[in-house]
Formats: C-alpha cells, structure tokens, sequence
C-alpha cells in the first residue's frame, strides 16, 4: 500500500481531486472537508468533556511575526516562514494561532479546524495554499493537575478513536525535541503491515511556550492530520475502496432515489444521501452491482422489484430491508465487521515488535532492537534482564524493520 493507493481510495470517496497539483499535494473536495468537518465534531465533543470548562474555537490565520516570535527560542522546530514576504497565512501548523488565543481568554481548551470550506467557499483557495485537515487543541494547565489532566484528556481522545475505530497503542517518548515538547505522547497505529507510525501528537509543549505566554502553567497541546484519514485507509488494504465507520461517515446511508419518498419520514434527514442508477448503462448488470458502493458510506438502500434491499458496502452483505429498525443493527454490523479488521490489521503488526519491562541500562542492549519508548499509562516491574525494580514497560522495533518513518520513532541517544 503506497500514498497512491491511498490517493486512490480517497479519490473513489470523491474526497480529494485525482491529479495531484504537484508530486504529492491532492487537493481536497468539498465532500472530503465535510467528512473532516465531522470528524472535528467528534473530536470537539469529547474534548468538550474533559474539565469543566468552556472549549472555543478560533481561526486558523496565522501572523506570521507571532509565528517567528514564537519559533525564534525553539532551534529544533524549523522555521517555514523564515525567508517570505507578508503578513498572514494559512498553515496547518497553528500553535502560534492557539497560543495566541489561550492568552486572551482564560481557562478555556482552544481549539482548530484548518479545512474552511463551508466559511470561504471557495475550490480555488484550498488549491492554492494546499491546506490539509488539521485539526487540534491547546490548553493550559497547573503543574498540580498536570497528570490528572493528561489522563483524563487521553481517555476522551481513546474514546475518539474508537469512534474512528482505529486501533492504538500509546507510547511517551522521553528524547528528543526538547525544545518543543517537554513531554511527548504518541498513539501509535500501522503504517502497514509491519510497521507502527505515528498517528497523532499529545505535547506538553516546553517551558519556552509557558514564558510567551507569561504563565507557570503547562501547556498541553494536541493535533491530528490527515495522516490519520490515511492510516485507516492502509487498514483496509485489500479493497480499492474504503468504507468508513457510522457516525463519522458523512452519511450513513445512500438511499436511492425510487425509494427515497417511502424513507425520508423514517430516517433523519442529516444521515443519508439520495443516489441515481444509471439505467441506461449495464443492463445485464445485476442493480446490486451497480450500486456507488465506492463512496464508503456503509449502508446502500435500492429497490429491486417492488422489494426494498441493503448492501453493506464493506462486508458485501445484500438481504431484504423489512423493517425500518434493521438499520440501527446494520449499521452496528458493518462497524464490527471494520473493528475487527482494524484490529486484526494492528495486532498482526504489533507482533513484529517487542514490549517487554527493562530498566535503562539493559534497554540499551537489547540486541537487535531499538527502543521506541515507553507504553503509556507507565506499568512498572521488575526489570527482565537484570531484575530491577521499578522497570518501566517499554516498545522495542526490531532492527531489520526499520525503514525512514521508524528513524524518526526511534529515541535518540
Ligand atoms: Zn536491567
């Protein structure tokens, strides 16, 4: 599975254009910020729950003087506006833009979406900065609730994930990048079937940020990319198409069109879309075959011969519709039917690595791997070479396994 496989399958879900604008920058649709948008929705609803608090969003124009100011004291992050000539911008990198707006407003989570579609309107400027979802959130914390905080945000981004039905594994990785993060937690999920990648980031970002921010408190900050879109692509290698879990779905149905009026008093109008058959083509092709299954949505509706019928798009599942109730558990088949592919997918791969408690010094001499970090939550015991106690639970990468996204993975010493 490679990006253009990828790009493949996200073109089949109309989510991005075909071509590339350039080697390897696609161009967003409006139906692919949509799924997005939901997507944020689901982030911003849990992240809604994890203190008592207010979240509020803001925009995601970057000044690019706030950007340098804030960049100039962090020497390990590089500095992408160090050579251009004007005064705002739009990035998917945007701690500048959440920092800024944590200062004027107290004790609240900001929070981000890049894809501004539905404000703007307007193909031609997603074309021409190439924006990509990012969506992410800052807070700021006391030191005291530090833990506590952390805990409790990584259990509603757990939750998060489950909805996206994306499996994980939590690691804190603790060298390297010192100068943003004082603290890294990763949730790992397969970059294929061998390999575990980052999947998105949770920092608490360095003390540089908390002095711009004239604080003592800690700032934690959170972000996803498509990468992650991406990564549940890879899961479902062995189809042209993905199929995406309810819920996130922009739609959870199709419907098409010649039953449509005998539905749309039974399901909500915000979960389903209405499709056309194309009759003039394919005649001796069976309907159920020519159903725009690629689209991902997971649940197709048609009639064949006064009868009305489901496909689920991802296990291939075709039976009669007979009461309007037999969506719910349909919908519920298809996401276990992902889940557990998901997770088969994960686990095949997470058997290529090693967890296993050792302590610093025999961490360094496992032969033939390298230690990614440390499994999150902490679990402690006894250390397995030497018997120390108090040995942390760690990740190790087998060494012939490494390819370029590992490089960046692996603690450095
Ligand atoms: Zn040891």
């Amino acid at each position: 599975m490679n990006n253009f496989d990828i790009a493949h399958k996200l073109n089949n879900a109309k989510f991005i254009f075909r071509e590339p604008i350039m080697s390897g920058h696609y161009v967003w649709r409006s139906s692919g910020i949509n799924f997005v948008n939901n997507i944020y929705k689901i982030l911003y609803n849990e992240i809604s729950l994890v203190r008592n608090t207010k979240t509020i969003q803001c925009g995601s124009i970057v000044k690019i003087d706030n950007y340098i100011n804030l960049y100039k004291e962090v020497s390990d992050y590089k500095n992408v506006f160090a050579s251009v000539n004007f005064n705002y911008a739009i990035r998917p990198e945007n701690t500048s833009v959440l920092l800024k707006a944590l200062h004027e407003n107290k004790d609240v989570i900001v929070m981000i979406n890049t894809p501004l579609y539905r404000q703007f309107q307007s193909k031609a400027f997603l074309v021409d900065q190439r924006i990509w979802p990012a969506p992410s959130f800052c807070l700021s914390v006391n030191k005291r609730l530090l833990i506590h905080t952390i805990d409790d945000i990584m259990s509603h981004l757990n939750l998060f994930f489950d909805k996206m039905l994306l499996p994980y594994l939590w690691i804190e990785q603790k060298k390297g990048f010192k100068n943003f993060a004082e603290r890294m937690f990763l949730p790992l999920m397969p970059e294929n079937s061998k390999v575990l990648t980052i999947a998105s980031t949770l920092y608490v970002l360095s003390g540089v940020f908390s002095k711009k921010l004239s604080t003592d408190e800690k700032i934690i900050q959170y972000g996803f990319s498509e990468r992650l879109i991406y990564l549940y692509c890879v899961m479902q290698e062995n189809k042209p198409y993905v199929v995406w879990p309810s819920g996130v779905a922009t739609f959870d149905i199709l419907i098409s069109e010649d039953i449509e009026e005998h539905m749309n008093s039974y399901i909500e109008k915000t979960r389903y879309k209405v499709f056309k058959l194309n009759k003039t083509i394919n005649k001796n092709t069976r309907i159920e075959d020519q159903l725009p299954i690629k689209e991902g949505y997971p649940i197709i509706l048609f009639r064949n011969n006064n009868e009305i019928f489901y496909k689920l798009a991802f296990t291939g599942e075709i039976g009669k519709l007979t009461s309007i109730e037999m969506i719910k558990d349909l919908l519920q088949k298809s996401d276990s039917a992902i889940l557990i592919n998901n997770q088969t997918y994960f686990n095949e791969c997470l058997s290529e690595y090693k967890v296993e408690f050792l302590c610093e010094k025999c961490e360094n001499s496992l032969e033939g791997f390298a230690s990614l970090g440390n499994c999150y939550p902490e679990i402690f015991s006894n250390c397995k070479r030497c018997g120390m106690k108090n040995s942390l639970k760690k990740l190790f990468l087998p060494s012939n396994t490494r390819s370029s996204i590992n490089e960046k993975l692996i603690n450095k010493k």
